[in-house]
């Protein structure tokens, strides 16, 4: 329903809009929603304890700093990033606002925690494989390892680029900058902190499945369900005051060849091929902009090495679903899923 109405939105150009802002109680004090079309994806935010008139206000405030966002940050269509992408392959440096600096300096930590598994500057690689669309599957041959091999060995990386006097350097013109796998957690840490300024102190933002919650929904707390890549929901977490849940996933955003062989969207920057061993990654923390790269970056570590991510990012809450189906959590994550008997059993806890 949700896929078929963001596709009806993309199809007519309307681009992010406020869809409805309507009122839900029963017995618990009223929730105000309203739903935007932004990142490739429907993100609804639900208020809690507050006016009408006030929820309004934050709507209206919403709109307009998402707008800016999407259009900001877009990794291929035209706009500040864009600019900013195209003086860097030509050597030269670009003005960029206080908020991309910042955006920026997220993601050159993120990249440093994940040991360059989540790797901002591999745009030009994420174009090479044909993801830089919202029409997917994406079909037609692999790009060819020679060509995926000639990015690789020029070793874009967020870390190439210097903030001088508000201007950005890049001393690699590979560098290419791609924020699809941290956007939209910086974007909700953003919506957070704009709710809070307007008094707002119990919402959920939530940009499909990827979402920030603070606050309680009334008398009691927040409660998001975790989807499961093979269908439904493989458990709920209740969020503690203020948390951000991301998921990173290979299983909806991939390339299939003719031989129905499936590439992934989310490449490992090492190689310069996806990752194909996890088929999702779950991670709770207290802010967007790092569940959001560390769920990115656990699909990239796949199980061999997503114990190292959560240790090198300090992550307690973290679930990974396997090519297999077979789930594996850390003892905190598992303690906190409210998951039914039958499930416990089935999930492996990560080695102490
Ligand atoms: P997410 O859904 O948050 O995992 O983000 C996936 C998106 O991030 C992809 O569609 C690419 O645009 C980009 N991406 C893919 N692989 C990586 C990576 N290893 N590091 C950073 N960004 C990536
Ligand atoms: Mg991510």
């Amino acid at each position: 329903m949700i896929d078929s109405w963001c596709e009806y939105l993309k199809r007519a150009r309307l681009g992010l809009l406020v869809c409805f802002s309507l009122l839900i109680s029963c017995g618990e004090p009223p929730l105000h929603k309203a739903e935007f079309y932004v990142f490739g994806t429907l993100v609804e935010v639900s208020l809690s304890g507050v006016e009408e008139s006030r929820a309004d206000q934050a709507f209206s405030l919403l709109q307009e700093r998402f707008q800016a966002m999407h259009r900001d940050w877009h990794a291929w269509e035209p706009g500040k990033l864009a600019n900013i992408n195209e003086r860097f392959a030509r050597g030269m440096a670009a003005e960029a606002d206080a908020e991309l600096v910042q955006l920026l300096g997220f993601s050159q930590k993120a990249e440093i925690l994940t040991g360059g598994r989540f790797n901002p500057a591999i745009g030009k690689l994420i174009g090479l494989w044909g993801f830089h669309t919202s029409d997917f599957p994406v079909t037609g041959p692999s790009p060819s390892a020679v060509d995926i091999a000639a990015l690789v060995a020029l070793h874009p990386s967020s870390l190439d680029i210097e903030i001088r006097a508000g201007q950005l350097h890049s001393s690699n013109r590979a560098v290419q900058l791609d924020f699809g796998a941290i956007a939209k957690g910086f974007a909700v840490d953003i919506a957070r902190e704009a709710l809070a300024g307007l008094g707002v102190h119990d919402a959920i933002v939530n940009a499909g499945g990827d979402l920030r919650a603070f606050g309680s929904r009334g008398t009691r707390p927040w409660r998001v369900a975790i989807r499961n890549p093979l269908g439904g929901a493989l458990g709920v977490l209740e969020i503690n005051q203020d948390e951000a849940v991301f998921t990173s996933g290979n299983y909806e955003r991939y390339r299939e060849t003719e031989n129905h062989d499936r590439f992934p969207h989310i490449l490992d920057p090492r190689t310069g091929w996806p990752a194909r061993q996890v088929m999702s990654a779950t991670v709770v923390a207290n802010e967007g902009w790092l569940a959001d790269a560390a769920a990115t970056a656990l699909v990239v570590a796949g199980l061999s090495e997503w114990n190292e991510v959560t240790d090198a990012m300090e992550l307690d809450l973290v679930l990974i679903v396997d090519e297999a189906g077979q789930i594996h959590a850390t003892p905190a994550m598992l303690d906190r899923l409210l998951l039914s008997e039958t499930q416990k059993p089935a999930i492996t806890l990560r080695r102490q």
